[in-house]
């Protein structure tokens, strides 16, 4: 699980996240109030696998953070890949 998180991290450019907040600031989702894609993408994301992927299953997979992050961060991709790696 280590090893596929970390490829995870590593192909989709979270790991290079700058947490500029960018694509928080596009999401519909955050602009509900309690969901924020940076915070989940960038810091707790092992929190979030061992959770179920709960925050990430709210994901609308719009796109639209993908577009505005300035460091190539591919969050649908991350969000796919979260919800390969949790368990159901
Ligand atoms: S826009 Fe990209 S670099 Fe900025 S916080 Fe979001 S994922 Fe990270
Ligand atoms: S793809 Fe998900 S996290 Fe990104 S802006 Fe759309 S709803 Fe928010």
């Amino acid at each position: 699980m280590e090893a596929a998180l970390a490829d995870l991290r590593r192909t989709t450019r979270a790991a290079v996240c700058a947490e500029c907040g960018k694509c928080t600031a596009v999401c519909p989702l955050a602009a509900c109030g309690g969901f924020s894609a940076r915070a989940i993408a960038c810091q707790h994301l092992d929190e979030e696998i061992a959770g179920n992927g709960i925050g990430l299953r709210r994901c609308l997979t719009c796109g639209s953070c993908d577009l505005r992050c300035p460091q190539g961060v591919r969050f649908m991709e991350l969000v796919r890949g979260v919800r390969e790696l949790s368990p159901r």
